[in-house]
């Protein structure tokens, strides 16, 4: 009795090891599934001929030609061996293949598939190690797909042992509903993979690539749905506002009006608070569109109500710039127990990886009592060892990288769930939010406050024009000269003190930096008051830098990327970023959202020595010509792959995309997201839809193991 064939079975028995092995080595092949999911680039209609005009050298490339001649040519001892050459065309162009062996199978007139690697021999166009497959039975379909494929696992031979596999599965997994396919007219599993490998028209395989890619979809957004339906099952403790409290006093004595978009942004969040259903919102702001008044609103409700909030940062910078402007807006607010505390204050603690035991045990301690209502830290805060007497409240700022992961951590352990609030000022097109945020609801925070002014960005070519960048310089001493500051920006990828950063610098960067604060101080800059900061100074060093930076005892900083989201000193007005080239257009769109953050207008000047006809040039001049966050977040993504949007958390989601593309696939997703909803609504456990649980459960679990790989 043989075993019968699934969606899971190990290919090699199927189709035998010397066909599975290469499939494995080039593209991960090792179930039926795999190899079913692999599916064709594109389509070849018989008959029609591929254009040789359109092949680019080293690609592995399959070709239907018409043969024009066949020559054969002795060779070897004896002139025993044949050598033949085969020229084909499309009409416009020829190609010659050459096979050490005697081809008997083609004469002039004859079609057929050609595959191999493109390469160039004295000036002529050759396919080197070129396979000849006739169009056989293909003929009766009319229509022959064409898959990726390398130089050991060739289209034709894919085709094959797909075809094989199709032959002998004998249950595929249906993972969109009865009811969702008629609505859809798509077929059923089996017809569309039996469509799309083998159609008999390309209308045909296009109508099951849809329903595939619609699938891809629907599954992610299936998970969501069950995200958001487990979500309201689950409950938060309502921390509704105290008429008097420490929200209303704040608020009274803030220096400036809160913006429209502020004031109604924070009603919508104190109302949620308010109730027993958790929290999950997503705040999008522009650079500089003051979300910290914001979420400090809702942490003072929090704190109102009797609980705790705990605010995320990014990095250490970033963490002890809240701590203090936060302390600082307080005032009194937050001096409880100390001299001049107000009624009621409340305590405002830090904490971060690299603090001193000292200040570490007294925030842990403020934490566990309950003393401190506020926390601001880094993923320290994540770290087994910090209990809380009563979290109320997560917030998460500058998630500007599209993930989720601290989110998680503090949240869906926790049986009463803590409300929480994620803030980027990365502005994520709407089929993203739909994807990596499809579980929480979204505010967008797009006015600015009265009186700002605009930054101006300007393309430094100094390739072209050296002598532009002496003329940087003394814009920077120019601003000083009125009392101004300035950040000079050094390129430096990765860094250990940023979680999704990656660890390990390409070079010395630390050193780099150094060098130029040096070449400035006793050049350019000669004079002024110079400070450096980088990630790999200690925390407290760090700490010093910046709070003289934003004192004013500093005129111009020079920084890694440390400075790139949150910094909030309003008296800066200019920053030059030095090889702008080897930043992003997201991250150049956050560096230079630290100028112009007063009433002065910012100057941001971005010194490249790149090509001005280079792809880095133009993402420059993109950044240059507009400061819609909105508009460059379109772009950045259209740059990246789909596994970057999607960002660390989302493992299950990546590798689970063939045909969907989040970027692009925007109406595909509208639907799905419909659909699955509906059908989660209807049997929230899909004990129904047994092979989409279980592709559903498969999703969580990958997420859940990366998740668990990264703490
Ligand atoms: P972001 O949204 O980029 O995090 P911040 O919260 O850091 O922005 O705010 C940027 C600056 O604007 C801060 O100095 C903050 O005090 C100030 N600010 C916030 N709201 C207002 C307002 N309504 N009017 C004037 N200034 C404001
Ligand atoms: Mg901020």
């Amino acid at each position: 009795m043989t075993v019968p064939v699934t969606f899971e079975s190990k290919l090699a028995p199927v189709i035998g090891d010397k066909s599975a092995r290469p499939l494995a080595k080039s593209f991960g092949i090792e179930t039926v599934g795999d190899l079913l999911r692999h599916y064709p680039r594109r389509y070849l209609e018989i008959g029609q001929l591929t254009p040789l005009s359109d092949l680019e050298l080293d690609q592995h490339v399959t070709i239907m030609a018409e043969v024009r001649s066949v020559k054969k040519f002795p060779f070897g001892p004896n002139g025993r061996r044949t050598r033949t050459e085969v020229l084909v065309t499309d009409q416009s162009g020829e190609i010659t293949l050459t096979f050490f062996a005697k081809i008997y199978a083609l004469k002039p007139g004859d079609v057929g598939l050609f595959s191999g690697v493109v390469g160039s021999f004295r000036g002529k166009l050759q396919l080197t190690h070129p396979q000849h497959d006739p169009i056989g039975d293909r003929l009766a379909r009319g229509v022959v797909p064409i898959y990726p494929a390398s130089a050991s696992a060739s289209s034709v031979v894919i085709e094959r042992c797909v075809g094989m596999v199709l032959d002998a599965v004998e249950d595929l997994p249906e993972l969109l509903p009865d009811a969702v396919r008629d609505a859809r007219g798509y077929g059923d599993v089996a017809a569309s993979f039996e469509s799309v490998h083998r159609p008999y028209s390309i209308a045909e395989a296009m109508t099951a690539r849809a329903r595939f890619r619609f699938e891809e979809a629907f599954v992610i957004q299936a998970v969501l749905a069950q995200r958001r339906h487990a979500a309201a099952a689950a409950t938060a403790t309502a921390r509704p506002s105290r008429a008097g409290g420490l929200r209303d006093r704040f608020e009274e004595q803030l220096p400036f009006a809160l913006t429209d978009g502020q004031r109604e942004i924070a009603e919508v969040i104190g109302a949620e608070l308010a109730t027993t259903h958790p929290m999950h919102r997503l705040l999008q702001g522009e650079v500089g569109s003051g979300k910290t008044v914001v979420a400090l609103l809702a942490m003072l409700q929090v704190v109102d109500a009797g609980g705790q909030a705990a605010m995320l940062a990014p990095t250490e910078v970033l963490a002890a710039q809240h701590h203090r402007t936060i302390t600082r807006m307080l005032g009194d607010l937050a001096r409880s127990g100390m001299l001049g505390g107000a009624e009621d204050a409340t305590r405002v603690r830090l904490l971060t990886g690299s603090m001193g035991t000292r200040a570490r045990q007294e925030s842990l301690l403020d934490l566990v009592t309950g003393e401190a209502g506020i926390v601001v830290g880094t993923h320290a805060l994540i770290q087994d060892g910090v209990e809380f007497a009563d979290l109320g409240l997560v917030v998460v700022d500058e998630q500007h990288r599209f993930g989720v992961e601290q989110r998680a951590a503090l949240v869906d352990r926790a049986e009463t769930r803590p409300h929480t609030l994620v803030m980027t000022a990365t502005p994520i097109p709407r089929t993203v939010a739909m994807t990596v945020f499809g579980d929480l609801d979204v505010s967008v925070l797009a006015q600015l406050p009265a009186g700002r002014q605009p930054i101006q960005t300007t393309v430094v070519p100094i390739a072209d024009r050296p002598a532009w960048l002496d003329r940087a310089w003394q814009r920077v001493r120019e601003e000083v000269g009125r009392g101004r500051q300035a950040y000079v920006v050094v390129s430096r990828i990765g860094s250990t003190d940023e979680p999704g950063g990656d660890a390990g610098a390409e070079e010395s960067p630390t050193r780099s930096l150094l060098e130029l604060h040096e070449e400035l101080a006793g050049g350019p800059l000669h004079g002024l008051r110079l400070g450096a900061l980088h990630g790999r100074m200690a925390a407290d060093e760090k700490d010093t830098v910046m709070s003289r930076f934003a004192a004013g005892e500093i005129d111009v900083l020079v920084a890694t990327t440390v400075v790139e989201v949150g910094v909030d000193v309003p008296n800066a007005t200019v920053m030059v970023v030095m090889d702008a080239e080897r930043f992003g257009i997201s991250q150049l769109h956050q560096l230079r959202g630290r100028v112009g953050r007063g009433s002065e207008p910012g100057l941001c000047l971005l010194v490249t020595a790149a090509d001005a006809e280079s792809p880095s040039a133009e993402r420059l001049k993109a950044v240059a010509s507009t400061t819609d966050g909105f508009e460059l977040s379109r772009l950045d993504v259209s740059m990246r792959s789909e596994g970057d949007v999607l960002g660390t958390r989302q493992s299950g989601f990546r590798s689970s995309l063939r045909l969907l593309s989040v970027v692009r696939d925007e109406d595909v997703i509208v639907a799905a997201r419909e659909a699955a909803t509906a059908v989660v609504a209807g049997d929230p456990a899909l004990s129904g839809q047994p092979a989409l649980a279980a592709a559903v459960a498969a999703i969580e679990a990958s997420d859940s193991a990366e998740y668990l790989e990264r703490t």
